[in-house]
C-alpha cells in the first residue's frame, strides 16, 4: 500500500509550500487577539482571531485563538515537515526483502505501512481510507 505514502508525501509537500508562501515569522499573538510578525514594531499584521456570528456581527477577539495561530507559524510548519519526512525515511518498505519477508517496514518490522506511517497519515494530515 504505497498510495498512502504517496498521498502523505504530497500532503507534506503541500504543507511546506503553504508555509513557504506565508509571511515569514516568527509570529506572535497579543491581546486582544491579533497575530503579528515579531518584532511587532515592524508592523506586519498576519491575522485577527475573531468569531463571526451567523448575522455577520463580530464577537470580541479571542486571544487563545491568536496564540494557537501563532504556534503554527511557517517556521513551525516547516520544522514539522522536516520531522515528518525523517519519519518517512526511517519507516519505509523493505524493497530488498523477498518471500514472506516482503511487505514489512525496515525500521520497526511491522507490516507496511506500519503504525507510525499510518498514524502520521491519519492523525497528522487527515488521510482517509478509500471506501
Ligand atoms: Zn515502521
Amino acid at each position: 500500500m504505497t498510495d498512502m505514502v504517496e498521498w502523505l508525501r504530497g500532503a507534506i509537500d503541500g504543507a511546506e509550500l503553504a508555509a513557504e508562501q506565508a509571511t515569514s515569522g516568527p509570529w506572535v499573538a497579543h491581546s486582544p487577539g491579533f497575530v503579528d510578525v515579531e518584532p511587532v514594531s515592524r508592523g506586519r499584521f498576519v491575522a485577527m482571531a475573531a468569531e463571526v456570528n451567523a448575522d455577520g456581527s463580530h464577537v470580541p477577539l479571542v486571544l487563545a485563538d491568536a496564540e494557537h495561530i501563532a504556534l503554527h507559524d511557517p517556521k513551525a510548519v516547516l520544522a514539522r515537515c522536516v520531522g515528518d519526512r525523517k519519519t518517512l525515511s526511517l519507516h519505509r518498505l523493505d524493497g530488498a526483502a523477498e518471500g514472506r519477508l516482503r511487505g514489512f517496514c525496515v525500521h520497526c518490522g511491522w507490516r507496511f505501512p506500519c503504525p507510525d506511517v499510518r498514524n502520521l497519515a491519519h492523525n497528522g494530515y487527515g488521510y482517509r481510507e478509500a471506501e
